[in-house]
């Protein structure tokens, strides 16, 4: 079953949006070498718990912290912590959600610390581009393969583009998202149009990318969370979450309409 949102629903569930966003905006403006992965980490649970809302991640199945900060070959779920201080040429990616009204939001940048490779940039700008395709997929009438057939061909593209092959990290995706974080459908990251369940107004999916400059297979570390590339290749992740309307898709964790 996936849930369907009135238009009163969606525009709560944008409001949630709106906190991850400005959450991650500062989050962004932060994200300097010497600054450490904690101290976003309070950061972001200040500027959440401003706004009245409650950070969805912190407790989730254990889960320690407000926001997952992965670095370098972290993929997903990288625990931020004050040790882990930011250098020059890392490449971070921030994922953080928010609930408010129990209504949730869920969004993830990648940012370069200071100068990072060309290749990197890159990696990030295909994971970026590959998310904006997913979401100009997202529209009624489609179906929830057509997004993950964009995302995928938009990858490819990229990689044709930059003249690099990136890896689609297996076992990864994105979801519906609502009344709660994770809900019906997964939505792989790659797969074939016209297949899946029908998209209709209402629906609300997070849109999530996940590339590597190399391998598409990872590994979970010992901590129970974080997820490295198998190869130590560097890794970016990019998402928002969408809702499906009449208007075409609206992208409810970003900054600006
Ligand atoms: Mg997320
Ligand atoms: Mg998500």
């Amino acid at each position: 079953m996936i849930e369907i949102k009135s238009r009163g629903q969606l525009e709560a569930m944008r409001a949630a949006g709106l906190v991850v966003a400005r959450t991650l905006a500062l989050l962004a403006s932060h994200a300097k070498a010497g600054v450490s992965t904690g101290e976003l980490d309070e950061l972001a649970e200040q500027s959440i718990r401003d706004a009245g809302a409650i950070p969805s991640f912190k407790g989730y199945h254990g889960f320690p912290a407000s926001i997952c900060a992965s670095v370098n070959e972290q993929v997903v779920h990288g625990i931020p912590s004050r040790t882990q201080v930011l250098a020059e040429g890392d490449l971070i990616s921030i994922d953080c959600g928010a609930i408010l009204d129990g209504w949730h939001g869920d969004s993830a940048i990648t940012l370069p610390v200071g100068e990072v490779t060309d290749a990197e940039l890159k990696l990030s700008e295909a994971t970026r581009a590959s998310m904006l395709a997913g979401i100009e997929a997202a529209v009624a009438g489609g179906r929830l393969g057509d997004i993950s057939f964009a995302i995928e061909s938009a990858t490819i593209l990229a990689g044709e583009e930059h003249g690099i092959e990136y890896g689609i990290v297996e076992g990864y995706g994105g979801h519906g998202i609502g009344t709660k974080m994770h809900m019906d459908p997964f939505l792989p990251n790659h797969g074939k149009p016209g297949k899946g369940p029908r998209l209709k107004v209402g629906m609300a999916i997070a849109i999530e990318p996940m590339l590597t400059l190399g391998t598409e297979r990872t590994v979970e570390l010992d901590d129970g969370w974080t997820v490295i590339t198998a190869d130590g290749s560097r890794a970016a992740h990019w998402e928002h979450s969408v809702a499906i309307t009449d208007d075409g898709p609206w992208v409810l964790t970003a900054l600006d309409d």
